[in-house]
């Protein structure tokens, strides 16, 4: 399992980074919008954390670009907005799942765990379990 962390909040990305590993994932951190899309696009990645407020391009201008190059990685939209508007803006850009800021890192490995699993399943995934 491959992880591209996508987050221009220097100690957010690294307890992120610090979490993932310890789990055994494979993790990469790049810090802004254009750095995230030219790693996404190289299409190793299982899962991509994406932040939406970053610098150079925003998380749903990288989504859009991943998506029309057919990038197939699991996109999980990472905001510290929770309005709705958001959620749907992203979800229209073809976002898998979202994440509102300050979230649990059990909430986070619950669904890396989850969505690793739901790309090879073929019937619907339940979602994951809350605590
Ligand atoms: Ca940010």
């Amino acid at each position: 399992m491959r992880i591209l962390i996508v987050e221009d909040e220097y100690a957010l990305a690294d307890v992120l980074k610090a979490t993932l590993q310890k789990e055994n994932y494979t993790v990469d951190v790049e810090f802004d919008g254009e750095a995230g899309l030219d790693q996404g696009l190289t299409g190793i990645y299982d899962i991509i954390l994406l932040d939406v407020m970053l610098p150079k391009m925003n998380g749903f201008q990288v989504l859009d670009a991943l998506r029309r190059e057919k990038i197939s990685s699991h996109i999980v939209m990472l905001t510290a907005r929770s309005e709705l508007d958001d959620k749907v803006t992203g979800l229209d850009y073809g976002a898998d799942d979202y994440m509102t800021k300050p979230f649990e890192m059990k909430e986070l490995l619950a669904r890396a765990t989850w969505s690793s699993t739901s790309r090879t399943a073929s019937s619907p995934a339940p979602q994951p379990a809350r605590p």
